[in-house]
């Protein structure tokens, strides 16, 4: 008896259990299929990094003896789809059994689950030994009530693992969360760490992808790929963000600067969501670093959050939602997504340096993500399904099961506040405060009306405007709708007509 089994792009974790024992009668598969290069537009270096890793990954799981079929993405014989190329390789191999890891994404777990079925009993899906909580988690706590708050989900997290916990349960420091002391601006100093992630040139595979026909945008870098191979690789980074990020990471989690393209973040996320780190030695060997003293408590705190709550809380999200949460589109927002999405040529500096730099390394940081290109697509009223396209394909760590609940609910409100308890947005004084963007900006960040007023003073006020209806109930926004109310009419009428105007020309602004 042959088993056949599946590993998927984002499934390269080496200590998952069924690498345990090398047993003769299992043959591993992985596949470079058209249909995960093709459902989305992808950023080039998302295609050649997780295309190298899982090359590595076959590499490494033949010199530990196991069988490996690998279908290259220009293998003639490769179907590019998973089904196909499933009862390629169950006939190739005279597999009487299939097992597959549980896929992240709704999308490969209904394609999966189905093939599966088809099969019978000989098929069988196993947890992927990651998360560290199930995929219902989140829903189980939150049944009956009628909001979900990510901070409950957090700390009930903490107990669970026991993570930054006294003795008595209680949390270390007094206090389960430091996010105020969290949100200094970066005057330029300490340094931005160096970047020393080892370069690879992935020139052959780069050339078969292109060659296969596989479309792609922004700078694949085929000749010095800077994402982690192997498990470790990723270590090694986990090393040099615990030497020289972390002890910053919380004073400048928010900052923005257009000296530092990721300032104390640990660029951990592709190593993570591929799977070559778990978030369980990552958060244990952060906690370690406060119980050492080398870091202070509230960078450690906002570290582990980031992980420990928000990223296994989007998961819980996604598959309470889905399907169907990727249709949400709660303020019925429209409009196309300008151009220069795709080549970074905007006049507002802001956006030229964060729409720059995604194309440029597949990465922004958060507040990137969410306060400058996130801000700017909700408050012009950017269709939210192609905010997500854009999103999904860019982004080096973008897999769906994060990313829709980060851009659709987080960032774009679609889905009426499931994410986000109000709508990420702010004019221009809220960028001037977290950093160095407005420096030297062609726009005014004072100026709200006038061809030279910052467009995201009048978008805001406009954005307000436009869902009273929707949002002026929410006591979050009191204070803003209360001056909205304050205002003379005709400063309003001019704020709506100024926001139309660049809603109107948003190619050139
Ligand atoms: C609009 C938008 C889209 C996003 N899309 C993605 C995505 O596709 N994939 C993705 O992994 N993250 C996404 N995020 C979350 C976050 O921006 C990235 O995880 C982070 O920027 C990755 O860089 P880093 O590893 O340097 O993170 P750090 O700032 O060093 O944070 C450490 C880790 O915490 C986790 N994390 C932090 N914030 C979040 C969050 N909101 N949700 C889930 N995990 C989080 C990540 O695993 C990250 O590696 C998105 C955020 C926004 C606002």
């Amino acid at each position: 008896m042959t088993v056949l089994r599946l590993i998927l792009g984002d499934q390269l974790n080496p200590h998952h259990r069924w690498f345990d024992q090398v047993d003769g009668a299992v043959v591993y598969t992985l596949m470079e299929v058209r249909q995960e290069t093709d459902y989305v537009l992808h950023h080039a270096q998302k295609i050649l990094a997780i295309f190298a890793a899982m090359r590595d990954f076959a590499r490494h799981l033949r010199a530990a003896g196991h069988r490996v079929d690998y279908l290259a993405i220009d293998d003639p014989a490769n179907r590019q789809a998973l089904p196909a190329n499933l009862d390629l390789l169950r006939d190739r191999h005279g597999a009487t059994a299939f097992e597959y890891q549980a896929p992240d994404e709704w999308r490969l777990d209904r394609q999966l689950a189905d093939y599966a079925r088809h099969l019978g009993p000989s098929a069988r899906m196993v947890d992927t030994d990651h998360f560290l909580s199930a995929r219902d988690t989140a829903a189980a706590l939150f049944q009956g009530r009628r909001r979900w708050l990510m901070e409950h989900f957090y700390r009930h997290m903490r107990r669970v693992h026991g993570v930054l916990l006294e003795p008595d349960g209680g949390p270390v420091g007094g206090q389960w969360n430091f996010d105020h002391d969290n949100r200094k601006p970066w005057p330029g100093l300490p340094a931005e760490p160096d970047d020393s992630r080892p370069r690879h040139d992935h020139g052959v595979l780069w050339r078969a992808i292109t060659a296969a026909g596989v479309g792609s945008f922004g700078d694949p870098m085929a000749d010095r790929l800077p994402w982690p191979l192997n498990r470790a690789e990723a270590l090694a980074q986990l090393d040099a963000f615990l030497a020289q990020g972390l002890r910053h990471f919380g004073d400048y989690q928010d900052a923005m600067s257009i000296r530092g393209w990721r300032l104390f973040h640990s660029l951990l996320s592709f190593a993570l969501n591929t799977k070559m780190l778990s978030p369980a030695e990552v958060v244990a060997r952060v906690e370690e670093e406060w119980r050492r003293g080398v870091a202070p408590l509230p960078a450690v705190e906002g570290f582990i959050r980031q992980i420990l709550g928000w990223r296994e809380y989007v998961r819980g999200v996604y598959w309470a939602h889905m399907p169907g949460y990727d249709d949400r589109n709660a303020l019925g927002h429209d409009l196309p997504l300008p151009s220069w999405f795709w080549t970074g040529q905007v006049g507002m500096r802001c956006l030229a340096h964060a729409v720059g730099q995604s194309l440029r390394h597949a990465y922004a940081h958060h507040i990137q993500r969410l306060m400058v290109i996130g801000n700017f697509a909700l408050l012009a009223g950017l269709d939210p399904a192609a905010v997500h396209r854009w999103y999904l394909g860019v982004y080096i760590d973008a897999f769906e099961w994060v990313e829709l609940p980060n851009t659709l609910g987080m960032s774009q409100f679609a889905d009426g506040g499931l994410m986000a308890t109000k709508p990420y947005v702010s004019g221009a004084a809220y960028i001037d405060r977290m950093g160095d963007y407005c420096r030297g900006c062609r726009y005014d960040r004072k100026a709200r009306v006038g061809p030279r007023a910052c467009p995201f003073n009048a978008l805001y006020w406009d954005f307000l405007d436009r869902h009273a209806a929707a949002l002026s109930a929410n006591p979050r926004l009191a204070l803003p709708y209360r001056q909205l109310a304050r205002m003379d009419p005709a400063d309003r009428k001019a704020l709506r007509d100024q926001a139309a105007d660049t809603r109107r020309r948003l190619e050139t602004i």
